[in-house]
């Protein structure tokens, strides 16, 4: 665990964090907040983890900005940006709810107050079911529902979701933390009277490598090893390849690698019955005392 990058990452996402909190995004559309923050990370000397995330109401992750994607942020959304940096691989995955409908200020501190009673419990040796506890009930004292079916995760070099699910839910299975790994929480809440778990919906912009071979088209292997050099296993944006390709070709290729399945699709994931979701994530290190967040900006 290359503990220097982290902390590197942590940095430079958490101040672009806050940078995208502070800002005023009535009236811009999603591919104007992705530019901005994923020029930040750079900017900052780090690569982009993954497409930033511009998650509106209902939706709960995984919506990134389609090439000049016009939806426009309005004075009563909510929006989820979620943001990740990285250092030779090392990775800072943090989100922010950036919320101009006052009706749903108190479901955005109930996620940001859960991260933080988690952030103020975890140390190396606690259990991650004792921690999904925590945040659910945080979240029901506040009367909210977590989301049950997503979750935080363990990170590794390159890796997003390294095996290990760090729970907004008390849950059966568990597992310690450790010192020797990073890990983000991301608490995920919304109305008690929601289902309380997300579905996938029907649209796909985030995608990422998932097996490496040839495909009997040599654009198409072009577009694969032009992913696998720029992004690894990270995910990406349609957004990212147009340096290299003309939109409607990139697309044409990309969906060869899909069906081939060279590249996985990520569908956007909505909350099952429309209510709006809040989120807030830190990218932590644990230590015997508690963790070290990297991403505190
Ligand atoms: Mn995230
Ligand atoms: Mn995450």
């Amino acid at each position: 665990m290359q503990i220097e990058d982290y902390i590197k990452a942590g940095k430079i996402a958490g101040e672009v964090r806050e940078n995208v909190r502070k800002k005023d995004w009535i009236g811009k559309t999603v591919a104007e907040i992705c530019d901005y923050a994923e020029s930040e990370i750079i900017k900052r000397g780090a690569k982009c983890a993954f497409p930033v995330n511009t998650s509106l109401n209902e939706i709960a992750a995984h919506y990134t900005a389609e090439p000049n994607d016009t939806k426009t942020v309005s004075d009563s959304d909510l929006i989820k940006i979620d943001l990740g940096a990285q250092i030779n691989g090392y990775i800072a995955d943090t989100a922010v709810t950036v919320n101009y409908n006052q009706e749903h200020d108190s479901l955005v501190q109930a996620a940001e107050n859960a991260l933080e009673a988690a952030m103020s419990m975890i140390k190396s040796g606690v259990k991650s079911k004792d921690v999904g506890r925590k945040i659910q009930n945080t979240i029901q004292d506040m009367g909210f529902k977590p989301i049950a079916n997503l979750s935080g995760h363990s990170l590794d070099q390159y890796t997003i979701h390294a095996g290990k699910t760090v729970p907004n839910m008390w849950s059966i299975g568990s597992f310690d933390f450790s010192e020797n790994e990073a890990y983000a929480c991301e608490p995920f809440v919304t109305a008690k009277n929601g289902l309380g778990f997300v579905r996938n919906g029907k649209v796909k912009n985030i995608f990422a490598l998932s097996s490496r071979k040839r495909t009997k088209d040599d654009e198409a292997d072009k577009v694969q090893e032009y992913i696998w050099n720029n992004f690894n296993m990270l995910p990406f944006a349609l957004r990212w390849l147009l340096n290299e390709w003309e939109e409607k070709e990139a697309r044409r290729l990309l969906d060869i690698l899909i069906k081939k399945k060279v590249v996985k699709a990520y569908a956007i994931l909505v909350e099952a019955s429309g209510k709006t979701v809040a989120q807030a994530e830190h990218t932590f290190i644990p230590n015997q005392t508690g963790v070290t967040v990297t991403t505190i900006g």
